[in-house]
């Protein structure tokens, strides 16, 4: 409100909170800060897990940094942001989402000590910036060359990443077969560069028997069965005719009166639907399917014919399945029966119903696409199932960024404190209060290994002094062995091996979370409307969403701020 002659001017709608200044920042810092600190104990092999319940009661079990935060309703702005961050790196690179997080957290936690010595925040997100650039630069020198030949690097990679899941007992072959799947979808272009699309790798999950059950197949599984029990189980060579419409004699749309006045009507009228059921039948069998896949339904008398002729028919599957089908097979999906050509049918080597507990499922395998592939995940119980499924996802994305980028590096701490190392003698080129912003961010790099450390119940300083001399001495992949719980020279030696990538996007998305939060000086809400569903009770943390401290209502600069 700013007050013109003694009569106040309404500038904003009322109930509008505005906090400005020192105290937006601090609120802000303090609420990305509590973020941080919620999944911190989460990072590393030796990390936590957490159990999530929500307003419905159902309950989530993991040690995934972004499944975290995407579970709990966060309401602060700031703390938001932090979320997102977890958000972009997952989407970016699958892994190093709690990295990430617990990096933009310390960035701003040592930011505000800058803020306190009166540093202008423009300087410091400044010096973040060259330091996280200068941070990428050292990372991807330090480097070594992997990629889709380089079958240890891809396998110790991929059970990195899964040695902090409550699953990491299934690491190794949860590992092959994602390597296994990525080979498959991966293609080469034209440049010799390599794409993984991990859309392309279907997930098809199933209650019962045990983690180590879950199985690769090459082909996709329809969640079905074969429609009628007289029809064959198993079919090879199978041709396959993909249908849109119904095996069935089409109602008439408008309502319509059938006089019958005798008892040959209603034959004639019956053997009439029989002949036109028959009709489609033999149109099926002599394009030399031996399969039907139908979206729509399939008449009983349709049943009876194409089991006497021996095909194998599904009905009532998914349009996008049905599509999924006709990428694999490579057969055309059809609405007219009379347009069925044989050439136009799409080919398996084998297709067979299973059973699979109590249900029965369709597998269509030996495509002639060879690149669509179904992880089939088995487990005890839904909660374990869930987190095999984001075990296998991470894993994926992984060994997808070491096919595509083609980079690894050695994890366990290694990378952070060599590249902190690096940056601190960056810094002494820069001199003055970018070269402390630069020092600031070296030191921040310094929280991983300390997490990880902490989460082992190891004395955090000295495992940092230890890590320190070992890189002095030229070792750059000197890391903190949790296994063993030693500190040793290099961490692919025991194949603790991580994707470049993924630590150069956890430096990317951080620093941009925390200099974008560190920017804000002024937050202005709007009124709430109404209480925000969903609020867990006890509310926030202290400093969290306390808007409406000193230095609201007038519209002057605070002053003296820096
Ligand atoms: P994020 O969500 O950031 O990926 P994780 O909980 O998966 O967090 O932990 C990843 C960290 O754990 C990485 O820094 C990685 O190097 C480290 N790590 C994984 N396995 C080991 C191990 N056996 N020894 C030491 N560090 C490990
Ligand atoms: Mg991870």
């Amino acid at each position: 409100m700013a007050q013109l002659g003694g009569q106040p001017i309404l500038i904003m709608k009322e109930g509008t909170e505005r906090t400005r200044g020192k105290d937006a920042m601090e609120n802000n810092i303090t609420a990305a800060k509590v973020i941080a600190e919620a999944v911190r104990t989460s990072l590393g092999p030796r990390g936590m897990d957490k159990m999530l319940v929500d307003q419905f009661g159902d309950v989530v079990i993991t040690n995934d940094g972004a499944t975290i935060l995407k579970e709990i309703d966060v309401q602060h702005p700031a703390a938001k942001m932090m979320v997102e961050v977890a958000k972009t790196q997952d989407t970016e690179v699958g892994d190093g989402t709690t990295t990430s997080v617990i990096l933009a957290g310390e960035l701003l936690k040592r930011a505000e000590k800058l803020l306190q010595q009166k540093i202008h925040p423009t300087v410091i997100t400044e010096g973040f910036r060259k330091a996280a650039e200068k941070s990428v630069e050292i990372l991807d020198k330090m480097s070594i060359k992997s990629g889709i030949e380089d079958n240890d690097g891809l396998k110790n990679s991929a059970m990195t990443c899964m040695s902090s899941k409550i699953v990491s007992e299934s690491k190794e072959m949860l590992a092959e077969i994602c390597i296994d799947a990525i080979k498959a979808i991966a293609v080469k272009d034209e440049n010799g560069k390599w794409d993984a699309d991990i859309e392309k790798v279907q997930i098809q999950k199933k209650e019962g028997e045990s983690i180590d059950e879950t199985s690769l197949i090459k082909g996709i599984i329809l969640d079905k069965e074969v429609v009628s029990p007289g029809m064959p189980k198993l079919i090879k060579d199978a041709k396959i005719l993909l249908l849109q419409s119904a095996l069935e004699i089409e109602k008439t749309e408008f309502d319509a009166k059938l006089q019958i006045t005798s008892p040959d009507q209603i034959q004639q009228f019956l053997d009439e639907e029989e002949r036109m059921l028959r009709t489609m039948v033999e149109k099926i069998v002599n394009s030399g399917a031996n399969v039907v896949v139908c979206q729509k339904g399939i008449d009983d008398m349709a049943q009876h014919f194409l089991t006497k002729a021996n095909v194998m028919a599904v009905r009532r599957v998914k349009k996008s399945d049905l599509e999924k089908l006709s990428k694999a097979t490579g057969g055309m999906i059809f609405t007219n029966l009379d347009d069925v050509t044989e050439d136009k049918l799409g080919y398996a080597g084998l297709v067979e119903e299973r059973k699979i507990m109590n249900d029965s499922w369709i597998f269509i395998e030996e495509c002639k696409d060879p690149k669509s592939v179904v992880i089939l995940i088995r487990g005890g119980t839904d909660l374990i199932i869930d987190e095999v499924e984001r075990a296998i996802h991470d894993a994926l994305c992984v060994v997808r960024d070491v096919v595509e980028d083609q980079k690894v590096v050695g994890g366990g701490g290694a990378p952070e404190i060599e590249t902190a190392i690096q940056l601190r003698k960056f810094a002494q080129t820069l001199g003055g209060r970018e070269q402390l912003a630069v020092e600031v961010f070296a030191d921040t790099l310094d929280i991983i290994p300390k997490t990880l450390a902490e989460n082992a119940g190891l004395d955090q300083i000295e495992v940092l002094m230890k890590l320190r001399a070992s890189h002095q001495a030229g070792n750059k992949f000197a890391g903190h062995d949790l296994e063993t719980g030693d500190v040793i020279d290099n961490m692919m030696s025991v194949g603790v091996v991580e994707p470049t990538i993924v630590k150069v996007q956890a430096i990317k998305s951080s620093t941009e979370a925390a200099s974008m939060i560190l920017r804000i000086d002024d937050v202005i809400a709007g009124a709430k409307s109404a209480g925000p569903p969903g609020m867990p009770p006890g509310g926030m943390p202290p400093g969290m969403g306390g808007m409406g401290g000193p230095g609201m209502g007038g519209m002057g600069m605070p002053p003296d701020m820096y």
